[in-house]
């Protein structure tokens, strides 16, 4: 393993930006890893394949790119299959891996980029589903003692986009493997709404896996091309007095209900009201198919996208009294 010195960041995140980090390192194993959770540094990272990460400046620090993994099977009987799968495995490996074995469970998931230690940090979610339905357990080695620890799925404070592993746990370890279970029996989730006309048509796995990929793509800019950080703006959860108010106001709000308390608002819908879609400033703008999606088309100046933000978020603040919250890690 070697240590290398202001390493460009460009390709290690889905936004671009070219800024530098001041040491680098490409981790394969779990030997590797401890080894370099000991060098003393002021900050470190450990970095996926940056599709929820922001490099808005240098990075001061340490940045560990997780390589480590493969996908095991565990256990499985007729009915299901637990696999443990390294932290460094690519999601679209995994997800590749689980439509040509037929298992069941993560494919309304296809598409999303990053690595399987991420994905349990954010809960990510997509088309009707979060990974935490399927996930039984998380392993990680923590950053002071280098111990290993595994906790429960009951213990990983899921929620919407959102984890232990963004709280107490936040930048103090390294996932190593999820554990998921996943069904053999066919079980598809067809509740969301774009899915729903497919109730019925005895659709396979592969199927349903391409029919969202090809929304997907039809969505969301490749970032290899275009580069962004898929959904910047997180739903808003407020108040179910405040939903009441804003109906006044705007009879045809997109909503759902969060809980007894909270109901759960479309963000892109009230990016879109604010007049914002397609908004371009400092070579960023809001993509128009997907407006909770900011392109970068050309911006190299970080400084420049929280301006963008805090414009964006002031016009939605003004009409809706709503603070929109952002999504990506910015460092
Ligand atoms: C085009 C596009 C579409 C997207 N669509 C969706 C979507 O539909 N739904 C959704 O939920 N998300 C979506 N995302 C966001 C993103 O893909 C997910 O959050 C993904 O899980 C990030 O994985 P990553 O490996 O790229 O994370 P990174 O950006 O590398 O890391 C994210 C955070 O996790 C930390 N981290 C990474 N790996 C580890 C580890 N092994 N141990 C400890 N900490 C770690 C990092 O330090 C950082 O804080 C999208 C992003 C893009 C660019």
């Amino acid at each position: 393993m070697k240590i290398l010195h202001d390493f460009s960041l460009k390709k290690l995140h889905t936004f671009h930006f070219d800024y530098k980090s001041r040491f680098y390192a490409e981790i394969k194993n779990l030997e590797d890893l401890r080894k370099i959770l000991q060098f003393e540094v002021k900050e470190k990272i450990i970095l996926g394949n940056g599709s929820n990460s922001i490099f808005t400046k240098d990075f001061d620090g340490l940045i560990i790119h997780n390589k480590i993994g493969e996908i095991e099977i565990v256990e499985e009987d007729e009915d299901k299959i637990l696999l443990k799968v390294g932290g460094g495995v690519l999601w679209e490996d995994l997800i590749t891996f689980c439509v040509e074995k037929k298992f069941y469970g993560l494919e309304n998931l296809v598409g999303i980029p990053g690595s399987v230690g991420a994905a349990p940090i954010q809960n990510i979610g997509a088309y009707g589903m979060e990974v935490s339905e399927t996930i039984t357990k998380v392993e990680f080695i923590k950053f002071d003692d280098l111990t290993t620890m595994t906790i429960a799925n009951s213990a990983c404070q899921f929620a919407y986009r959102d984890s232990i592993f963004k709280h107490e746990l936040h930048n103090k370890v390294c996932i190593t493997n999820v554990f998921f279970l996943l069904s053999k029996i066919p079980n598809l989730n067809l509740t969301y709404g774009c899915l729903q006309n497919l109730v019925d048509k005895n659709i396979t796995l592969p199927e349903l896996v391409s029919t969202i990929k090809k929304i997907r793509d039809e969505k969301i800019p490749n970032p290899n091309v275009i580069g962004n950080a898929g959904s910047f703006f997180k739903n808003a959860i407020i108040p179910k007095s405040q939903t009441k108010e804003l109906l006044q106001k705007f009879p045809d709000l997109p909503f759902w209900t969060f809980d007894n308390d909270y109901d759960k608002i479309s963000s892109a819908w009230m990016i879109s009201t604010c007049g914002l879609k397609g908004f371009c400033k400092y070579g960023l703008k809001i993509n128009e198919k997907s407006p909770l999606v900011i392109l970068n088309e050309g911006c190299k100046d970080g400084e420049k996208l929280f301006c963008f933000i805090d414009e964006v978020k002031r016009k939605v603040f003004e009409k809706m009294n709503i603070v929109l919250s952002v999504e990506p890690n910015i460092f």
